[in-house]
Order: C-alpha cells, then structure tokens, then sequence
C-alpha cells in the first residue's frame, strides 16, 4: 500500500515534532555516551535488520501455528524434543516463529547460534557484541553465559582458573549458566541445600542434592543449552551418607553464615551435550505471560557428582587439599559479582521504561478523541483532540519520561561508582563494597518496580490497542516484570538498604565515624526539626528539592529505628524498610539528577557541542529533573506530610506545580523520547512507529497474521492434512483435530436450520 491510510496521524507527530526547545540529536549522544555510541548503535543495528534471524516479524510458517493451536496435547512431548533438535540445526520453515514457548526457546537458540557467527565473521567488539544483545531485545539462552557465568568466574576465581576457562568461555567451547537458587529455597541463600562435600583423599568435592528441594530451579540457559555451570553450594552436609570428609562447617559459623563454596561444575559433554553421569537436567517450562520465553530456564539434579578440588572458584575463599577451609579476607567480598548485574539492572530499569514511553508518547500524539479545544491542533475546529492533551494521559505518561532519564542518569553514577569499586576489589579492598552493595539493592529495587509499573501504565494511557500485542508493551512487559523477582527479591533486598541506613544512622548519632558519600546527609538532616520552610523557597529551586529529599529519607530511617529500639521484630517491619530504602533511593536518585544537570558542560558529550545546544539541553534536563521531584513528591505525600516535612497547607503549591511542569513538559514530549533515539525495528511496535503511522502499522499487522488466510481459515473450519516438520501427529485421531466444524453439524443442527430457514 503506497498511500497511508490516515494521512493525518503523520501530520501530527511531525507536528510534535516542529519545534523542540532543545537538540535531539545532542540530547541523544547526552544519553547513549556520545555520537560514536551511537553510530555504533546504527551499524550493528544494520546488520541485525537486515538478518531474517533477528527479524520481529510474526512471519512463521502457518503450518506451525495451525498444529500447534490444533494440538496442545502434543505439546509437552515437542518440547522435549527441542531439546535433541536444537543441538543440531533445526529445520524449519523460513520466518521466525514468535508466539509460542516452545518455538520461541528454539528461536532463542538460534538467535544465540547467530548472534555467536556474526561476532566471529563481522567482528564485533565487545561493545558491539553488547550492543547487538541488547537490540535483538529477546531473553536468550546464551544471555547468562555472559551475565552470570563469565563475570563469576572473573571475579570469583583465581588467576589459574581464569586463565584455564575464560577463553573457552569466550569462544564458546564451553556454556555457563550460574547455579544458585533451588526449588526449596532462592532469597534465604544459607537454606539452599546442595552440598559440595570435600574428599581429601581424592582431592575432590562431592557434589550432590539430598532431596527434590535441592534441585537448582529457574537456572537461566540451564534447561538445553549450558554445558557447564557455576553451583553454589552452602558447605557439605556436617553428616553425609557419601564417602567424603566434611567441610568444617561448624568452625566457620562465628565468621559467615556458612562456608560457601561456588563450584565450576560440567553438566552435559561438549561433544554430543548429553548430559554427564549423576546429571539430571531439564527446562522448567513455561513462564508467565509468555515472557522468557526464548530463554531455558533449567533444572538440574546432581546425583554425587565429584569435581576436582581446583573446581572450587578460590580467589577469596579456599579450601586446602587437607579439607581445611580458609574464610575469605573480608566476609563480603562474594558481593562482588551479585552487584555487577544489578547495576546493569539500574540502567535497563530507565531505558526499558523509556521505550514503553516513547511508544504510549507516540501512539497519544497520533490518537484523536472528542472534540478539540481551540489551542490544541495546527487546524482547530475540523479534528478531534489528540488523546495526549488530556491531562490524565499527560500525569500519567510525562512523569514516567522524567523517571526513565532519572534512571539513566543515576545509573551512569553508579557505574561510576562500580568501576572504582571493582577496581579496589581486584587488590581486596573493600572500602565501597558496603555502600554500593546497599545503594544497588536499593535502586535495583526502587527502579525495576517503577519501571515495571510504569510500562503497564504505558499499556493502559493507550487504551483498547495498548492491549494488543502488536503495540509491543505487552511482550516488553512479560519479559521485564521478573526483574523484581530475580538478582534478589525487591523486598528481600530492600531490608540490606535498610539496615545500612540504620547503621548510618547511628553512626550520625553517635557522631563518631564518618558517613559514607551517599548517606551523609544524614548527618546534616537529623539536626533539623519541624517541617521546612517553603515560604520563601522555590520548589523549583534544585537546593530546596534535596533538602525536602533528604530531610524526608531521613526521618523514615529515624522511624525504622524507633520500631525496631520498641522491640518490633524484624520480619515485621518489610514495609517500613521498603519505605526507608526506597525515600533513601529517591534522594540518590534525585542527587545524580541534579548533579549531572548542574555539571553538564563538564560532561564529555556535552563538551563539544555549541553553547546554544548546551544551554538547550541543560534546560531541557532541569525540567525533567523537576518534574521527576515534583511527580515524587506528589506521589510520596503521604511519606512527605507523616515525617512532617512538609505541612497540608504546601500540598497546593506541589500539586500546582507539577500541573505546570505538566504542561510545560507537552511540547516537548515527543523530542525528548524521540532522544532516546529507538529505532522501529527495536521498539517493534505498530503504534510506535517513528512516521506516526499507527493504525497502518496495526493493519498490517493484523493482515500479516495466519489465521487471516484462506487456508488457515479452512483448517479451522475442518481440519485436513497437518504436515509439519515439526510434531509427530499421527497419534492425535483427526476428531480430536476437528474444532469448527463438529460444534455446528453435530446432533440435529441441520435440521434446526433448516427449520430455522437461516
Ligand atoms: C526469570 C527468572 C530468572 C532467574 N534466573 C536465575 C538464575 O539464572 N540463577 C539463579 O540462581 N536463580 C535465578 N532465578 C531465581 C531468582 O533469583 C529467585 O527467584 C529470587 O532470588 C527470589 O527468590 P525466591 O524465588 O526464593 O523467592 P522467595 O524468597 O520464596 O519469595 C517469595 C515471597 O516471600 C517474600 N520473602 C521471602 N523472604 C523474605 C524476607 N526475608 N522478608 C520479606 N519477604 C520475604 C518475597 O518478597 C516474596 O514475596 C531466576 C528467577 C526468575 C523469575
């Protein structure tokens, strides 16, 4: 179709997009780190569109669709048989299948298998290769090789076993996964019950799962592909019925938990990826709203299964070849890696929100409803009001574009932050490791909940089409809710926040050691009382917005404290931790914001560009940092108004000025997410669409589907031949095929008609 069904829809994104206060294209490399990002972005990104293996199109074989709606039964036995499939190349059809767990884990497979090819044959650099994972925007099965596997190893083994399995890892001779959560047990980690039992006599570690509820469960890249696995294990058991001599377990209590060990285990050969002797192994199976569904999320059960002592990862803990365990240095140096991820998560948790937005801020641009009034559209009168100039769709999407550049911002300082971390690690110093575990736990937490809340906000100020798949949120949010599940518990992880902030607290009291740099206000905010003055300050004012921040988390944490001196026992007092983590993260949050925004021309992005486009920008930014204070204000009155930092009678000015900044925000709202700099092929988003084309997209994309063709629609109606490479169906009697047609020729139906004379 050459000409756009509704021309008008983009008439107006194109208006929207007439006259942005700032430039996107700064903004842009402001966000992404900088043009060469960028263009690196754009090249790999070229690649991957042009692939059909990384293609989004719902183009699979519609003989594939039409067996698998038509045969459930068969269904558990092809998803066993993925498995013997997807080690050899699978045959299919052309066209990569999207809507089914089991055809979608086999595209995650060969999406890896590809991705893996090309980063040999382009090659990719390690950006690159960063880069095009991220753009094929799907969980794969190899994911976890390079986000939990690689980085444990790295930062959890010694020289030798690095060099022993680092460049197999990279080249891929060997698949990792990272092993640690059982069936029984996944937060209460001192509870998981796989038991790696030292023999001294053998120099090897026994390892083995006393009971169904030691089986490791949810393990990603596990259920097919990983060849190899990093275990955690809590200690060998203090009594085994395996021959063995036990890990002093007992002797170690007073300095950890337990001794722990992570073990570099194999689990299926690398040369026909069967699994090893003692080895159970298998897929979980579907997971919820079909998310993660590219990805194998695995089970395994060993069955005294013996590793060699040097298998233990032993750059802080040891164990001897006499058995004896040496603790590490500092008990919290096994942090580390857990950090790693979630620091990814921190930046994901801004960019994911900030796709979804991009799409609803789109798609509301594009959407016309009721008649207009007389400001709002370049020919006022002769069209209805565009959806987005309602103000509930404004309060509920603009406060979410403030958080997701809020999120990326905050992110980069804690990268930052990470890296000095990481470095000090290396010579085992651990003089951050406290703080930014405690500030990754807590923005980890505060983050993917609001993003994940903020996506399903998305869906919804779209109305009807948010609900269709084809709007892109729904998969987005399938496969982003379980971040507040996985790399620990939101609610888990906040109490870690949380009782840092207590012993920061007291520290402040007592006045004799010094906070650290992202807590010290509390030193100066436990000194003030009553709530702040805002008669003669602007709310607007970056100064008063940090002290109402600080002054609020403050005495939240005061409150946890009180609860706990009056005897509450800790398991009661979730809530007021999550309250006390998330005030804490706000502030944090806030602090990057303001800082990053009053340091711009100092940023190396920014340096080069015009003073005009900096001044642009840096107006750009304040508004956004504003309204991401005022939106959290206004959202935390009840946390404000309780610590009485503020009083009922500023709840006017708070609610006025986010109406303003609101406003304000409207004629930029399609810039800034277009800053983003998303492409069509990676928002995959019929609504979205860049040209504003909206409803063409969901034209197309219903045409597209296979149960709009002849063909499809007569096997419906009586189900014929079911060729496909795919299921064995001979076993499925054709009138258990029949669907349509057995509803209306059954009984007397005939006759009924007849009699009816329809
Ligand atoms: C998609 C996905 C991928 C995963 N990938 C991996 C992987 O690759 N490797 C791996 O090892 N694990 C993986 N996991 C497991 C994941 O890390 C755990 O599920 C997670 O840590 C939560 O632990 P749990 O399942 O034991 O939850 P539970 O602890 O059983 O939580 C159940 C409920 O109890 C609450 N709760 C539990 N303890 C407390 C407490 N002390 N205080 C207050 N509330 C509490 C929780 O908030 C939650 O509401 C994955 C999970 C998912 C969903």
């Amino acid at each position: 179709m050459s000409q756009p069904l509704v021309p008008q829809t983009a008439k107006d994104l194109a208006w929207a997009r007439e006259n942005p206060s700032f430039n996107v294209t700064a903004m842009s490399w402001f966000l992404h780190g900088g043009a060469d990002m960028l263009e690196r972005r754009e090249n790999v990104e070229k690649v991957l569109a042009a692939d059909p293996i990384f293609s989004k199109k719902n183009s699979f074989p519609e003989e594939i669709l039409y067996s698998l709606a038509f045969h459930t039964l068969k269904f558990t036995n092809f998803f066993l048989n993925i498995r013997m499939q997807a080690i050899h190349e699978p045959r299919r059809g052309e066209g990569i299948p999207a809507n089914t767990t089991a055809l979608r884990l086999m595209d995650g497979l060969r999406i890896s298998k590809r991705l893996i090819i090309l980063r040999d044959e382009i090659p990719w650099d390690v950006e690159d290769y960063r880069i095009a994972l991220s753009l094929v925007d799907a969980r794969l099965p190899i994911t976890l090789h390079y986000g939990g596997f690689i980085p444990v190893i790295l930062s959890q083994g010694n020289t030798q076993q690095i060099r022993k399995w680092i460049i197999p890892a990279e080249r891929h001779a060997i698949i990792g996964c990272y092993a640690q959560t059982e069936l029984g047990h996944g937060s209460n980690v001192a509870g998981l019950e796989t038991t790696a039992t030292y023999n001294s006599v053998r120099e090897q570690f026994v390892i083995h799962s006393p009971s169904l509820t030691a089986a490791k469960w949810w393990i990603g890249g596990l259920g097919v592909l990983s060849t190899h696995a990093v275990v955690q294990c809590p200690s060998g058991p203090l009594v085994s019925t395996a021959p063995g001599i036990n890990l002093e377990c007992r002797t170690y209590r007073t300095h950890i938990e337990m001794p722990s060990t992570k073990s570099f285990c194999s689990l299926q050969s690398t040369e026909d990826h069967k699994p090893l002797p003692g080895i159970t192994i298998g897929d979980i199976g579907p997971k919820a709203y079909g998310g993660f569904s590219s990805i194998d999320n695995g089970f395994v059960l060993f069955d005294y299964v013996r590793i060699p002592r040097e298998n233990m990862l032993m750059k802080f803990a040891k164990v001897t070849k006499e058995g004896k365990y040496i603790k590490p240095v500092h008990d919290k140096l096994s942090y580390g890696s857990m950090v790693t991820l979630r620091v990814g998560m921190i930046n994901d948790a801004g960019w994911e929100l900030g796709r979804a937005v991009t799409v609803a801020t789109r798609y509301c641009t594009v959407r016309r409803q009721f008649n207009a009034p007389a400001d709002s559209s370049p020919s006022p009168g002769t069209l209805e009001a565009q959806v987005i100039s309602y103000s509930a769709v404004r309060a509920r999407l603009f406060p979410l574009i403030a958080l997701s550049y809020a999120l990326i911002i905050a992110s980069r300082t804690v990268t930052e932050m990470f890296e000095i971390m990481s470095a000090q690690l290396a010579n085992e110093e651990t003089d951050l490791l406290g703080q930014v575990h405690a500030l990754t736990c807590g923005l980890k937490s505060w983050g993917t909940r609001k993003s994940a809340e903020g996506i399903e906000e998305c869906r919804k100020a779209m109305g009807g089409h948010g609900f269709s798949a084809f709007s892109g949120i729904s998969e987005m949010f399938a496969n982003y809710i379980p971040t507040n599940t996985y790399e620990g518990d939101n609610f888990v992880l906040t109490q870690q926040t949380a009782r840092f902030l207590l012993k920061e607290l007291q520290k402040a009291s007592t006045g004799t050691e010094t906070l650290t740099d992202h807590s010290n206000y509390i030193q100066r905010s436990i000194k003030t009382t009553g709530p702040i003055d805002l008669s003669r300050a602007s709310l607007l004012d970056p100064h008063t917005q940090l002290i109402l921040f600080e002054v609020r988390a403050t005495r939240v944490t005061i409150d946890l404290a009180e609860q706990v001196q009056a005897g509450r026992e800790w398991p009661g007092l979730n809530m007021e931790c999550w309250n006390a983590s998330s005030a804490h993260t706000e502030y944090i949050v806030l602090r990057c914001f303001v800082e990053r925004v009053k340091e711009l021309e100092t940023d190396s992005v920014v340096s080069s560009l015009d003073k005009r486009d900096v001044a642009g920008l840096k107006r750009a930014l304040k508004k956004l940092c504003d309204l991401y204070a005022i939106y959290t204000l206004s959202s935390g009155l009840t946390s404000f108004l309780s610590t009485q930092t503020l009083l009922p009678e500023n709840v006017q000015s708070v609610n006025q000025h986010l109406r303003d900044l609101l406003n304000e925000t409207a004629a930029d709202a399609v810039p800034v997410t277009d800053a983003f700099a998303f492409s069509d092929y990676y928002l995959n988003s019929a609504l979205g669409r860049y040209d504003g084309q909206s409803y063409q997209g969901l034209w197309e994309a219903a045409q597209a589907e296979p149960a709009n063709t002849e063909q499809w629609r007569r096997k419906a109606y009586e189900v014929g031949s079911l060729g496909t490479d795919y299921l064995e169906v001979s076993t499925v009697q054709s009138s258990q095929c029949e669907i349509i047609k057995p509803i209306l020729k059954r009984g007397e139906n005939e006759e009924l008609i007849k009699l009816a004379k329809l």
